[in-house]
């Protein structure tokens, strides 16, 4: 015996040395972390490669076993047991996918590049499987015999489509064709992003004299003395292309000659024929696209796209954005004469240019609208705007939020919340990462690391996770949120609740809505946040307690006006630009800038601003998410403000009865009821654009 654990304590140590093997890889056994949660703090990044290998393999093994059922194809033993095959794949995906958004690294960029071909290998092979696909069209054709539910009904539809819409209809030689161009597109995704990455962070401007900080706020200095120490860079402030950090600069910055280049580094991103230049890979992604749509029998790629959403057809979302680009563009050359007037009125001497809009729009808003960011700032501690949006969640649906520091989360920042329905009952755990690291992504957005379902009846909670880059806190001063960042953590913080109340027993259908139907549950949030009712009872000044005052919110209420001409604009450009792009009947040689000229020139766009993203770093359309689909965002605005409208014309903006239909039909049951049928349900009519227009001061 003595002998034997001698020899067992000598392999012990060998392997301690090698850290990797004597851990076992997490995804291959159970959590029994808090609430199920994943153990980052055992999550090696060597254990995604071994652990997609063998998902892989488990998944062709279930899916085997469909194909090889001797019985008839059913609803049971082909749709669902389609449906809740890949489990290994649900554990390591949001993982996976989670850290590469907030959390990367190099060696997990690399991971990703070897790992994304492989999963869509996989994948291509069973949305192409023609056995599968034949016992799925088997249930598909007798649909209407099999005494279905409308939920089954749904995802039985739902399943022959995406088969349908990935080519598994298609004669052999056109699906080998398709599965080589969406291997393809897939790698250049991913490169497009990489090179974005690296281009927003290849850009630091350093402030290394008083005179380089001419007009910078106390705040903004702040931040950009902090972001030169974590950079370790010695100068008395660093500006970063990072939207807390150009922005504000761009404000304030007295130095027209900085901001320019600023700005300028901004918009070249993925422009400057470097190695991370972005125009032929983005040529090429859009031919292979429209090869895809053209192979699959839709005229571009946006036709394909438009087919399975709310607004059908191309022609639809042209018109709708037309609809708003008019008076948007109006209102956006009334807000440039206003700049050059002042400019005039300073004895500038010059023309105004793009990077002057953020300086001069600032102006107006202080002499205009006398909204001072640094006034603001104080009643939006990031603690305070947190309270505020559990309020708002228990006001209208009555949820509870508890702090659970014991669930593990994979950096420091990053807070985990238990949440409670209104009667008390487990609803899921909240993760937010609020602020801006290196290893994250810009923007703000909402993953979850669990999707809700069902298991045998048992409800399996969801793990939903907020990310956003806002202001950090300087010293020992709190972390004071913009207004901008204020609505943005109440707007993913919508999209967290639609997460939180999913219901449906299947996955495919359970969180499944159109992408232009995805941004209500988080655009209407935004509105709430804004009302007098609810800054009364969130905004308080972070030193003296103090409520917002009336006069602060009169100013907040006018300031919706304010820039609304250039801020439509922005954005609009960019969707046309977006669906120009993929309606477009691109030959063999696409000259990326110059396309991209004639689509701002052909939809009016004035010189002094560039659209929201230049086609180099649309990081929204390099994926397949929103391609053709950027102008979601306005078009849930507008059902967002006609939702709320409903609110306000009831006269009790937390009345419970349409709150309750809003979750009901809006939020939770999106495997029953879809797209402009879920909106009536709830509305009782069709959305009107009018009172889009009249918030936004376009009307
Ligand atoms: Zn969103």
């Amino acid at each position: 015996m003595k002998k034997f654990s001698l020899l067992f304590i000598s392999i012990v140590i060998f392997m301690a040395g090698c850290s990797e093997r004597v851990q076992e890889n997490p995804f291959f056994t159970e959590w029994d972390t808090p609430f199920g949660a994943p153990p980052f703090d055992q999550i090696d990044d060597e254990h995604f490669l071994p652990a997609y290998e063998e998902a892989i393999r488990q998944h062709r093994e279930e899916i085997d076993a469909i194909i090889n059922n001797p019985e008839e194809p059913t609803f049971e033993n082909t749709i669902v047991a389609y449906d809740e095959a890949g489990g290994m794949f649900r554990r390591i995906s949001p993982v996976f996918g989670g850290l590469r958004g907030a959390e990367t690294n190099d060696r997990l960029q690399e991971i990703a590049r070897e790992v994304t071909p492989m999963l869509s290998a996989h994948s291509n092979a069973i949305s192409m499987d023609q056995e599968l696909f034949a016992r799925i069209q088997a249930v598909y054709e007798q649909r209407d015999e099999l005494g279905l539910d409308r939920e089954q009904m749904r995802v039985v539809e739902t399943y022959y489509r995406d088969f349908e819409r990935n080519g598994a209809a298609l004669p052999e030689a056109e699906r080998e064709e398709l599965k080589k161009l969406r291997e393809r597109m897939s790698m250049i995704s991913l490169q497009l992003g990489e090179n974005q990455l690296a281009e927003t962070n290849a850009f630091q401007l350093k402030l290394e004299t008083e005179e380089d900080l001419a007009g910078l706020p106390e705040s903004v200095r702040g931040s950009a003395a902090d972001a030169a120490e974590s950079a370790g860079v010695d100068a008395k402030g660093i500006v970063t292309l990072h939207n807390p950090s150009w922005i504000p600069f761009l404000q304030f910055s007295e130095r027209r000659d900085l901001r320019e280049k600023v700005f300028t580094a901004y918009f070249m991103r993925g422009d400057n024929d470097n190695e991370h230049d972005n125009k032929d890979l983005f040529a090429e992604l859009m031919q292979l696209r429209l090869e895809m749509a053209r192979l699959l029998g839709y005229n571009n790629y946006a036709e394909y796209f438009q087919a399975i959403q709310m607004a059908e057809k191309p022609e639809n979302v042209y018109d709708f954005l037309y609809e708003i680009w008019e008076p948007s563009l109006a209102r956006a050359k009334e807000e440039r004469a206003q700049m050059q007037a002042i400019i005039d009125r300073e004895g500038g001497g010059f023309e105004l240019k793009p990077w002057d809009w953020w300086y001069y729009a600032e102006i107006i808003s202080q002499e205009e609208y006398e909204l001072d960011d640094s006034e603001v700032r104080p009643y939006f501690a990031i603690e305070n705007v947190k309270q505020g949006n559990f309020l708002l969640a228990n006001n209208l649906f009555g949820l509870t939020f508890e702090a659970r520091p014991e669930v593990p989360v994979y950096h420091e920042e990053v807070e985990a919340y238990e949440v409670f329905d209104r009667d008390g009952s487990h609803l899921g755990i909240l993760f937010i990462d609020p602020h801006p690291r290196p290893g994250k992504r810009g923007g703000a957005w909402c993953g979850t690391y669990r999707s809700g379902s069902w298991d045998n009846g048992e409800r399996i909670s969801p793990i939903v996770t907020i990310v956003m880059n806002f202001s950090r806190p300087s010293g020992e001063r709190p972390a004071l949120l913009t207004w901008d960042e204020t609505t943005t953590y109440f707007h993913e913080f919508g999209h967290a609740l639609h997460n939180f109340f999913a219901e449906g027993r299947y996955r495919r259908t359970s969180r499944s809505v159109p992408r232009d139907f995805v941004e209500l549950p988080s655009q209407i949030l935004e509105n709430w946040a804004g009302t007098p009712e609810m800054l009364k009872e969130y905004a308080f000044h972070y030193e003296t307690g103090e409520t917002i005052p009336d006069e602060l919110i009169e100013k907040l209420k006018n300031a919706e006006h304010f820039n609304q001409g250039f801020i439509n604009t922005e954005y609009i450009a960019a969707a046309i630009l977006d669906m120009d792009w993929h309606t477009a009947e691109h030959g063999d040689e696409i000259d990326v800038r110059a396309f991209e000229n004639e689509s701002l020139k052909n939809m009016g766009l004035i010189e002094e601003i560039k659209p929201r993203y230049r086609t180099t770093y649309f990081g929204h359309i390099f994926g397949t998410g929103y391609a053709a689909g950027y102008y979601v965002y306005r078009w849930a605005g507008v059902l967002d403000a006609d939702a709320f409208m409903a609110f306000r014309e009831s006269g009790d903006l937390y009345n419970q009865e349409l709150a309750e239909r809003f979750r009901n039909y809006i939020l939770a049951n999106n495997a029953i009821y879809e797209g402009m049928e879920a909106y009536v349900k709830f509305r009782g009519e069709e959305p009107s654009i009018e009172p889009f227009l009249i918030q936004s001061g376009l009307k």
